[in-house]
């Protein structure tokens, strides 16, 4: 029996509400899968396309003036933590239920901290959001304080920062409901991220990438497996060329030279290289591993997947 941080993939969850709720029951099978045997469970998953879709609707609707206020960033990836934690607690519920697995699952809305002094916050590189033309981005800029910048020609949109997580504000609750026996979904999106000023925490406009949130959440847990499910079964190098090499495994310091090297794309496979490498290392005994969500339990077992080692 083993403490599993996993982070889901945008595969998991799909683009639309109505495609995540079919999703999800397809994920929730590899999930009740580990929990069957007997491993404690703890779920962190992306939200890019659904708190872009909050942002924008809300945005859209503003404008319009159907309704009163847009919705800061912050406030979106929290509507995004509560509905796609009501569909994994659903689907996992169901497939459980079905099992005939007595346990229940809660969502904890997630507050992630960062740092202010964090130099990405001197160059926001995320866009999120709806496209405006030239002057409404500037009247938005100056109304709300906002970064605009251009984006490839589309039009203006609002960029926010992608700062390293520090802690994870909840942990004490996610903690406590592990030791009683519950399935958690926490840090989703990589958690509302938030800064300390003089004692007291603020949210504000980034998005923490959701590999390096569930790599925090996964030491602080004292997690001894981190799983990132993803698109693919194996983490390759070569990849895309006709000498691709599919790797069973990585030490730290394979996966070091590997990135050097520029083998992982980033914001695809590099974050997750990099997560499973800061985990591997953080202490002894402790791995990772990326695979496919189809593919976890026989991941887990050693017939596939790459699997990081310190
Ligand atoms: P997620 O939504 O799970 O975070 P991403 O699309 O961000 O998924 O990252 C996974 C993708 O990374 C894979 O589907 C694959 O196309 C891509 N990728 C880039 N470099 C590699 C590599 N070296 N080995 C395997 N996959 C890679
Ligand atoms: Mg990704």
């Amino acid at each position: 029996m083993a403490k599993i941080v996993i982070a889901l993939g945008g595969n998991a969850l799909g683009n639309t509400p109505y495609e995540q709720l079919e999703l999800v029951r397809e994920t929730a099978k590899p999930i009740v899968d580990l929990i069957e045997q007997g491993n404690e469970v703890v779920i962190a998953h992306g939200n890019g396309p659904q708190v872009g879709m909050i942002n924008l609707g809300m945005a859209t609707a503003a404008e319009a003036k159907a309704i009163k206020s847009d919705m800061p960033f912050p406030e979106c990836g929290a509507m995004s933590q509560g509905y796609i934690g009501y569909h994994l607690q659903n689907a996992i519920g169901n497939e459980l239920a079905q099992r005939g697995i007595k346990k229940e699952i809660a969502t904890v809305v997630t507050q992630v901290l960062v740092d202010e002094n964090d130099p990405a916050f001197t160059h926001p590189t995320k866009p999120v959001g709806a496209f405006y033309d030239k002057e409404t981005a500037e009247r938005i800029a100056k109304e709300k304080g906002y970064t605009m910048v251009e984006d490839a020609g589309r039009g203006y949109r609002q960029v926010v920062p992608s700062p390293k997580p520090i802690d994870v504000i909840e942990k004490g609750a996610v903690e406590a409901l592990i030791k009683d026996g519950y399935i958690v979904v926490t840090v989703g999106g990589g958690g509302i991220p938030v800064v300390r000023r003089d004692g007291l925490l603020y949210g504000t406009p980034a998005v923490i990438d959701k590999d390096f949130a569930s790599e925090k959440l996964a030491e602080l847990i004292d997690a001894d497996l981190l799983i990132i499910l993803t698109a693919v079964e194996k983490v390759a190098i070569n990849y895309n060329k006709p000498d691709v090499k599919w790797l069973s495994e990585m030490t730290v310091e394979d996966a070091l030279k590997y990135a050097s090297e520029g083998q992982f794309a980033p914001g695809s496979m590099l974050p997750k290289v990099q997560a499973c490498v800061q985990f591997a290392k953080s202490k002894s005994g402790r791995k990772a591993l990326i695979t496919s969500l189809d593919k976890a339990l026989q991941a887990l077992n050693g017939q596939t997947g790459t699997v990081v080692t310190g």
